[in-house]
């Protein structure tokens, strides 16, 4: 018995095909744009990686194996195609969540694309003075647009909004006191916490309030001679209902007058356009939180903004002034690429009509229902044609805008429903994480959800064939 499993192994040992073999038969189609030196290395640890596995398996585990060179070849064809595939690539988001962290938050405006490629292929004035011929500061291409847009005193721009919340507390507040309410400390997924970014910045946080109700009063008796700040936090990604009571940014700017102390609020997702007509409850926009008196805001550029990775940072001259000329600025400091997409996409918010067109997050966010409609028909007809075996339906559902913004807010939308057999949903969704553009969808009550609020119409074909393929590697 010992010695058949041993005979055994020595010959699907023998079936497989060395390393040479492999890059004379598969090296002109794999090779393309890959390197010789990457080429040989990928496809020699595929290949010791079989052999190991073969020389490890058990009985039963060798039965399973690829018993004939071609099959072996084919095998060893596809993991070397995976292997060169870079890391990080495109995929289809048909969760219907719009700005989704995980997946890349807001897909840029055309125009921003065309910028990043334009100061990415060429050298710019990033920091030169053209008028003077002096150095001149990154921070100068934006501040102005930024200033007119919004009605801002002054504005900085850093990578991201906790860089944003963490640059703002260290210059302002380092060594002294922040007040800020117990109901407004959020986590914001990753399991990041805003209050420890917020303690990196050497600032004592003072937690006033309870989790449900925060009255005026609360700040009024924490406030002494060490306090730098009086903080809000808009609780993005949540809503606290029913017996609560929150302190408005217009009180706080009364407190923080009489006290003499300045007010910063953290809007997480940034809104630049008033969404009043399209949503019951929108996010409170810049403009209104600045016109209400907050002295600082910080806010995300690649939430509701919907443009790259950023952190804004709009206000008071005297305190973005402190802010700009702390050592932290070199550290958090925006890139030439970001500050190209970054001034692309506020340009297009001088007419809001034209930002909600040009810009996908808010496009999509404002898709109507009939639109939504004829894009899950159509996604239908292509599974159905594709995929003849499956059992789909189209139906109405809700989508939800992500990020952290507009919690409580449900978009009425339509999606594509597919009931598998064989491995059911999750096992279609995981097929569909591996196919070749990856494609991201629901699960929900054994059905596979795909929410065309997020899916291009030229990916439609896309998802059509991914299904396709996953559903006939199911042994169908
Ligand atoms: C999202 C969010 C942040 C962090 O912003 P990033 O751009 O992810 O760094 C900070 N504060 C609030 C309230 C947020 O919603």
């Amino acid at each position: 018995m010992e010695r058949s499993v041993e005979e055994w192994r020595g010959r699907v040992l023998r079936c497989l095909p060395s390393v040479e073999e492999v890059l004379q038969r598969e090296g002109p189609c794999l090779e393309g744009d890959v390197p010789r030196r990457e080429l040989v290395e990928v496809v020699r640890h595929a290949v010791a990686r079989a052999r190991e596995e073969i020389l490890q398996a058990t009985s039963e585990e060798l039965e399973k194996l690829p018993q004939e060179r071609s099959q072996w070849m084919a095998k060893i064809r596809e993991e070397v195609r995976k292997a060169l595939r870079p890391s990080l690539r495109p995929l289809i988001n048909a969760t219907g969540v719009i700005v989704h962290t995980n997946l890349g938050r807001s897909l840029l405006p055309s125009r921003a694309i065309k910028a990043v490629e334009d100061v990415a292929s060429r050298y710019s004035n990033l920091e030169l003075d053209l008028e003077s011929g002096k150095r001149g500061s990154r921070q100068s291409h934006l501040e102005g647009l930024l200033r007119r847009l919004t009605g801002a005193e002054a504005a900085a721009v850093v990578n991201n909004n906790a860089a944003a919340v963490l640059i703002s507390l260290t210059a302002l507040a380092k060594d002294r006191e922040v007040i800020v309410s117990r109901g407004e400390l959020v986590e914001i997924g990753g399991s990041f916490r805003m209050p420890d970014v917020m303690a990196q910045s050497g600032a004592r946080l003072v937690e006033v309030g309870t989790t449900n109700k925060t009255y005026p009063r609360d700040y009024e008796t924490a406030i002494n001679e060490r306090t730098a700040l009086l903080l809000k936090v808009h609780t993005s990604n949540y809503r606290i209902m029913g017996f609560t009571r929150e302190v408005a940014l217009e009180e706080l700017v009364d407190i923080g007058r009489k006290k003499g102390i300045p007010v910063m609020y953290d809007l997480g997702s940034g809104c630049l356009v008033e969404l009043k007509h399209w949503f019951p409850d929108p996010e409170p926009t810049v403009q209104e939180a600045l016109e209400k008196g907050a002295d600082l805001i910080t806010f995300s550029g690649d939430k509701l903004m919907g443009g790259p990775q950023a952190g804004l940072i709009l206000g008071r001259k005297a305190l973005v002034d402190v802010i700009r000329a702390h050592p932290l600025a070199r550290a958090v400091r925006i890139d030439k690429m970001t500050l190209a997409a970054l001034q692309a996409t506020l340009e297009l918010y001088w007419d809001p009509e034209q930002a909600i067109i040009h810009i996908p997050t808010l496009r999509m966010m404002v898709q109507s229902s009939s639109d939504l409609k004829s894009k899950a028909k159509r996604l239908a007809k292509e599974v159905k044609r594709r995929a003849p075996g499956l059992e789909v339906k189209i139906r109405e559902d809700t989508s939800r805008v992500g990020g952290g913004a507009l919690p409580l807010l449900r978009l009425p939308t339509w999606v594509v429903a597919v009931r598998p057999s064989g491995n059911g949903a999750h096992g279609l969704a995981k097929a569909l994480r591996r196919a070749d553009p990856p494609v991201v969808v629901r699960v929900a009550q054994q059905e596979v959800v795909m929410d065309v609020r997020t899916v291009q119409q030229d990916e439609i074909p896309l998802i059509g064939r991914a299904l396709a393929a996953c559903v006939e590697g199911d042994g169908r």
